[in-house]
């Protein structure tokens, strides 16, 4: 089966946006004239979208998938097929306490749209997330939202996204008028005022520009186009003889130069009142690159392994990458995912070369805003999602088995914060697991365990927030109401320095006894390598059927801990000697005493508590900077950098996140309610003696 739509008519993007900016209202308006150009096609008609709009009303427009479906025909060409653009809306969380997501769903779109509020520009969280999008090198377009609403100020908000996220954001569009007088935009390529009419401001009328604004848009055009021209020899050239350039070499430097990361067009307009959003979808087409675009994918090659690639190409091996599974009400399980090259029939079978297992695709199904497509085959480029996978999670990649890849792994960080948690009544205990376990499946930043010696169940994340929003998801979803204990900080041990040690587990009471010998070598390693297990056993002075129980012993001793009872990470243990008996010995014994062997050697191998260190940044108004400041000297920050933004100041910092409970209020009364701040998960660090001696003898919390 040929495919619908030509890869280069195929975007997969995302919208990004600080909390309350507008993502939902632009993508719920989106996913509005999108159905209503794919459904009816003459948009004129206003009977017709009125209808539309009451089905849509009934079903709901839902805009909660992780991937959402949606056709556009750009620039006003004819509404037919051929002209169609299939665009993917993978969706973004709004909260950076959302490591995870969001890194995962940057890491499969090609392009992403930053809304922000036109009354206050950047906001600390669009900082974060955008240089998340940096460093995933994603193409962007800037859309400043909520020009209708009072104090709305482009020129600010503008200038705000220049000074603090790109000096390279190229102004497309100025409003017509702003708060209650916000009635249209200045399209500066075209230099045209629009108008939106119609109940959904879906008729769009091209005027010319009011004379009062003219002198203004002319001064915002040449500036574009400077900006633009400077990006191309030739355009350079034109334009500094003050010749015309052509709006089709205008906007063909600019995709170019979007999709090298070298400028970031910016738009504007108000999605709440219906205006600016269909231009936005034009830009999508535009400027955004299609998975053609991209360049290869890359991969190891898990049976040389050696890093190989793959062309965003039908003729490639089939290779994609699961980025979010997600229960479904209807069908149950569904695992999303990109494919980054050939193509996949339903009902196939494929090899999830991450977890080695061999998958059976069922249906695969495409998202769109109110309903859901049943597709028999994805090309390089899709996103889809399929059902009833089995042990694919998360970043794993699914390929052809004859021609193996694991892509790029996204790599989460451990959870930093605990909390014990138990249902509100004894009988919802097996309820709350099955909705822990449902929840850390699709989150791979959220983790469960069962403390052994109490029966308590302990739960992990990110953040504070992070938490309490799955404890509301369990809530709402899965009708589990649970009570949760303080918030723990999530510490780590591990050595200093090198160590050996023996473990002898020998019993002989009548009967068949017990034999177990190990010499063990502890080794430290680079913050973050976690565990490594080396046999370097020779001559079967340990039978091979053992081995595994040894590296299992040990596994079971680095989750007690050392010092502290928290998990050992970042070390290297080798198995290098021992012995065995004929009778005597077994797999437990052989665990047993890689257990005593661990712990007698780690204790000598100056082992030392670890601790979760944030990356803090608080903005404040400068005349508290020096009490902010002092407040952070004395919780142990380092305080990195500081800059000004104009009466403010900038503070950049690194924080145990163990002095951070309750800083939100502390920083309000130290600011009269006027210092924010944004913290993000760094790195784990040693924790200084005299406060580890504290944690360790339980008087510190
Ligand atoms: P999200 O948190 O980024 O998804 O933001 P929402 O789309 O939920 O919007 C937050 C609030 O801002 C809601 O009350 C919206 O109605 C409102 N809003 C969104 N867009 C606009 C706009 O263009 N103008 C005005 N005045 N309000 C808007």
């Amino acid at each position: 089966m040929p495919r619908e739509y030509p890869i280069e008519r195929t975007r997969d993007i995302g919208i990004i946006a600080h909390i309350d900016a507008g993502k939902t209202t632009v993508t719920e308006r989106v996913l509005f004239y999108t159905g209503i150009s794919h459904k009816i096609g003459e948009v004129h008609d206003g009977q017709a979208i009125m209808d539309w709009m009451e089905q849509e009303r009934e079903r709901g427009i839902t805009i909660t998938s992780a991937a959402t479906t949606c056709f556009w025909v750009p620039g006003g060409q004819e509404r037919k097929k051929e002209n169609e653009y299939r665009i993917n809306i993978i969706d973004t969380p709004g909260h950076i306490d959302f490591t995870a997501e969001v890194q995962r769903s940057l890491r499969v779109l090609d392009g992403a749209i930053v809304v922000f509020d036109g009354v206050a520009g950047v906001e600390p969280q669009s900082e974060t997330v955008w240089r998340q999008a940096d460093k995933f090198k994603v193409p962007r377009i800037c859309f400043i939202n909520k020009l209708d609403r009072t104090g709305a100020d482009f020129k600010k908000s503008l200038d705000s996204i220049l000074e603090k996220l790109t000096p390279n954001a190229v102004t497309l569009q100025i409003p017509v008028g702003e708060e209650d007088k916000h009635e249209g935009i200045i399209d500066l390529l075209e230099m045209k005022a629009l108008k939106f009419e119609g109940d959904f401001g879906q008729i769009v009328k091209e005027e010319e520009i009011p004379e009062k604004l003219l002198a203004e848009a002319k001064k915002w055009r040449d500036k574009m186009n400077e900006k633009i021209a400077a990006e191309d020899e030739k355009l350079l050239e034109k334009y500094l003889a003050g010749k015309d350039i052509p709006v089709s070499d205008l906007r063909k430097v600019l995709r170019k130069a979007v999709l090298e990361y070298k400028l970031v067009p910016v738009f504007c307009g108000s999605a709440l009142k219906n205006k600016g959003i269909q231009q936005l979808l034009d830009a999508v087409c535009f400027y955004f690159p299609s998975p053609k675009d991209m360049p290869p994918v890359k991969g190891i090659d898990p049976k040389k392994d050696q890093e190989i690639e793959r062309k965003p190409d039908d003729s490639e091996k089939f290779s994609a990458l699961a980025f979010k599974i997600a229960a479904d009400p209807y069908v149950g399980t569904l695992t999303y995912f990109r494919v980054y090259s050939g193509s996949l029939t339903a009902g196939s079978y494929l090899y999830n070369s991450t977890s080695g297992e061999k998958e059976r695709i069922g249906r695969i199904l495409r998202m769109h805003a109110a309903e859901r497509e049943e597709v028999k085959e994805v090309f390089a480029g899709d996103i889809a999602a399929t059902v009833g996978l089995k042990n694919t999670g998360t970043g794993h990649t699914l390929c052809d088995e004859a021609a193996p890849i694991v892509l790029e792994k996204i790599s989460f960080p451990d959870p930093v914060i605990s909390i014990r948690i138990e249902p509100k009544t004894k009988a919802d205990q097996e309820k709350m697991s099955l909705a822990l376990k449902r929840l850390a499946e699709e989150d791979p930043t959220f983790k469960m365990k069962s403390d052994l010696e109490t029966g308590e169940t302990i739960i992990s994340g990110m953040g504070e927030l992070h938490l309490e929003i799955l404890v509301e998801r369990m809530k709402r979803e899965f009708k589990v109401e649970g009570a949760v204990g303080r918030p723990q900080v999530a510490y780590k041990e591990t050595i200093k320095q090198k160590a050996e040690a023996e473990g002898k587990y020998i019993r002989q009471s009548g009967g068949r006894g017990q034999y177990g010998h190990v010499w063990l070598r502890l080794k430290p390693k680079k913050r973050g390598e976690k565990f490594e297990f080396i046999n370097k056993i020779k001559g079967g002075i340990i039978p091979q059927e053992f081995i595994p129980a040894v590296e299992k012993g040990v596994k079971e001793a680095l989750d007690k801990g050392i010092l502290a009872g928290y998990p050992v990470v970042d070390l290297e243990v080798t198995l290098y000697d021992g012995s065995f008996h004929e009778v005597d010995s077994s797999e437990n014994a052989f665990k047993i005493a890689a257990s005593m062997a661990f712990q007698a050697a780690a204790k000598r191998a100056n082992p030392v508590l670890l601790e979760p260190v944030m990356k803090l940044e608080v903005i404040v108004p400068s005349e508290f900077f020096g009490d902010a400041i002092g407040d952070l000297s004395a919780r142990r920050g380092r305080i990195e950098e500081t800059k000004d933004r104009l009466n403010l100041k900038v503070v950049d910092a690194k924080i145990p996140l163990a002095e951070m409970f309750g800083y939100a209020t502390a920083l309000r009364s130290l600011t009269e309610g006027r210092g924010t701040f944004t913290m993000e998960f760094d790195h784990y660090d040693e924790v200084p003696a005299n406060i580890a001696q504290e944690i360790i003898e339980g008087k510190r919390r």
